[in-house]
């Protein structure tokens, strides 16, 4: 049920709430907050809080500075973790224009205005997120190192240490802000973590993913480490991973499942996986949105690099998990967790629509490895690869039309120049492994 402003005001005052925490995302996906004390609450319900958009990166210019938060009720969470005095509680915004109409370069807007048509056609998007991330331990200056405190590998049962205890406490802190968790475990790497969250509709998942990265990242600190969302922080071993398993529904029923059809799939799941499959070169530059993120999308390492579909192999860019019934799903593997995820489940929605809307026909699934198929054999089956950079990225990005729609004319612009701003900035840097190789060779 729907809480209300009433109930808000209440449950902040029984709980002692001094500071709320007014949040939204920006464009690069870094969470931004806006802090009100208890006595202004009830005029940030009431949507009447102002800021200055054009000190966020990639909002407004100066001349149309002054932006409206607008609160989703639903959102409103008291943190578990106690200050030393009150307690502090959040609520997560959508950005308005200050003529009162929603701002279109918000990207809960934008992801809001997805779901919205998907919810005109009949359907509603689920998501069940996979984040993956590094607990690295901090030097005396607390600065991050690489350094992880144990050799676990997947699955395994590591001698209890600091990041196993910091995972529990994460889970347990998730909990008691209302996630519900339903896996928990440590990765192929050292150092490396997940934990899994129950699939909500598109909006709460993104919403889950920013909280959900939020928590892991104090969580860590409180026990003297530094958890990292960087898709590859280290050469040589598994980078981290955000699966997407995306599902639609129609009707209360899960629009994907056909007992009847291929693999027990609908058609509706068949269109929205070639829909998938053709964007999924222009969708990669907000999937994979950061330079590191192509240093993960490489072979060896159990991301894909190659666009096609299984409903068996681990390998290619979509799976289909076990799963029938009503948890019927397609898993997209190449987002990571640096991506923004209300943009990045935007495009995944559009690609996703667009197969359903225009009957777009899904290749046929792929069985064996892709990795070991020759240059040819790829050809012949007309397998392409992601893009291998995020200049790449970029100009996939700009060519897709209907992505570039999804993203609205505000964001496109500021999306693209952003980034092509990262992009040079790399570009331009002499790195290490430039002078290894040439310094004394040439
Ligand atoms: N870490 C892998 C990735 O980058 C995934 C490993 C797994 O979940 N099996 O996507
Ligand atoms: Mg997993
Ligand atoms: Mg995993
Ligand atoms: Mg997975």
């Amino acid at each position: 049920m729907a809480i209300t402003k009433d109930q808000i005001l209440q449950n902040a005052k029984d709980l002692d709430v001094e500071f709320i925490h007014l949040q939204f995302t920006d464009l690069n996906g870094v969470m931004k907050n806006l802090s009100i004390s208890y006595e202004q609450l009830e005029k940030a319900l009431d949507g009447e809080i102002m800021f200055d958009g054009s000190s966020i990166d990639g909002f407004v210019r100066i001349e149309e500075s002054d932006m409206y938060l607008k609160p989703d009720l639903n959102t409103f969470v008291v943190f578990p973790w106690k200050p030393q005095v009150g307690r502090e509680a959040r609520l997560i915004c959508d950005i308005y224009n200050p003529d009162g109409t929603p701002f279109s370069g918000c990207p809960r807007n934008i992801l809001k205005k997805k779901v919205k048509e998907a919810e005109d056609m009949g359907y509603t998007m689920y998501v069940g997120p996979e984040c993956e991330f590094f607990l690295f331990e901090v030097d005396e200056n607390n600065y991050p190192t690489l350094k992880t405190h144990d050799n676990a590998g997947y699955f395994d049962l590591a001698p209890v240490d600091l990041g196993e205890s910091a995972r529990r406490d994460m889970v347990v802190t998730l909990k008691e802000m209302g996630f519900e968790i339903e896996a928990s475990h440590h990765e192929v790497a050292p150092g490396q973590h997940e934990i899994d969250f129950k699939y909500a509709d598109a909006l709460e998942a993104a919403d889950d993913i920013m909280t959900f990265k939020m928590v892991v990242r104090v969580i860590a600190q409180r026990h003297g480490l530094h958890a990292t969302f960087m898709p590859k922080p280290i050469f040589g071993i598994n980078g981290s991973g955000m699966h997407l398993n995306q599902s639609l529904f129609k009707d209360g029923k899960n629009a994907f499942y056909d007992p009847d059809g291929p693999y027990e799939l609908s058609d509706t799941a068949y269109k929205y996986i070639a829909g998938l499959i053709k964007h999924a070169r222009g969708m990669a530059a907000l999937t994979n949105p950061t330079v590191n993120s192509y240093k993960r999308l490489v072979p060896g390492y159990e991301a894909p690099v190659y666009i096609a579909w299984s409903p068996k192999n681990r390998s290619p860019l979509i799976r289909i998990p076990a799963k029938r019934g009503p948890s019927t799903r397609v898993e997209m593997r190449n987002p990571d967790p640096s991506a923004n995820p209300y943009l990045a489940l935007a495009a995944s929605l559009a690609a996703g629509l667009d197969g359903v809307k225009n009957d777009l026909e899904a290749p046929p699934p792929v069985f064996s490895n892709v990795y070991e198929m020759g240059l040819k054999e790829k050809e012949e089956q007309g397998i392409d690869s992601l893009p291998g950079t995020l200049k790449e990225a970029i100009q996939e990005l700009q060519a897709d039309e209907l992505l570039m729609e999804t993203l609205g004319p505000h964001a496109q612009v500021k999306y693209i120049e952003n980034k092509m701003q990262e992009w040079d900035s790399y570009r331009t840097k002499v790195s290490q492994w430039e002078l290894d190789m040439y310094l004394t060779t040439i």
